[in-house]
């Protein structure tokens, strides 16, 4: 067994009664790197706020409500993502096959596909990708992520704006979701409770 040493720090909770503590754990054994958990004490406020934490924010108390509303808003705007790229993938398909067939060579087409920016692949990743996969596949691949007017130009089929609207609605309520539980939120540590 590894003995790992625990800090804790205590703070406040938001309705001042009780307190959240901030763990760090410090394992013992080389390269490891500390870990930290976050835990609400208090009773009463453990019902209604919950510890976010992750890369990029320092740990922040959000309440529970407006975690469950973002989360959700997350969910919509990866749906409507999905509905989009499955109408595409499905109607606008058979086009694209048929774009890429028009060209005499697969060099051609290559450097085509380059210079509009529907691959990254370079010519030898291209063929390299092409003969394990399939060209199929790989042509594929760059359709769910094309803009409406490309897809109208080299598919034939351009994609319902409905479609768009909705991933656009779920887009906007998922950043105003976020915004309004980072509103808020109460930032971790702004009073800490002295060790008794
Ligand atoms: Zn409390």
């Amino acid at each position: 067994m590894s003995t790992s040493e625990r800090t804790t720090d205590r703070y406040v909770c938001p309705c001042g009664k009780g307190t959240w503590s901030h763990h760090c754990d410090y394992p013992d054994h080389a390269y490891a790197r500390p870990s930290y958990s976050f835990a609400l004490d208090c009773p009463e406020c453990s019902r209604t706020w919950v510890v976010l934490s992750g890369t990029g924010f320092p740990p922040t108390l959000v309440r529970e409500a407006d975690r469950a509303e973002y989360q959700a808003m997350i969910e919509r705007s990866r749906a409507a993502t999905k509905t989009l790229q499955e109408y595409v993938t499905m109607h606008c398909a058979s086009g694209w096959i048929e774009k890429a067939a028009t060209f005499k060579t697969r060099k051609e087409l290559h450097t085509w596909l380059r210079s509009n920016k529907f691959t990254t692949l370079n010519l030898p990743d291209f063929y390299k990708q092409g003969s394990d996969r399939g060209y199929d596949k790989v042509i594929l691949a760059m359709l769910p992520w094309m803009d409406r007017d490309k897809l109208a130009t080299h598919t034939g089929h351009r994609p319902p704006d409905a479609l768009y609207d909705a991933l656009d609605a779920a887009k906007e309520a998922e950043t105003a979701a976020g915004k309004a539980m980072h509103a808020n939120a109460i930032t971790c540590g702004t009073v800490k409770v002295a060790e008794a």
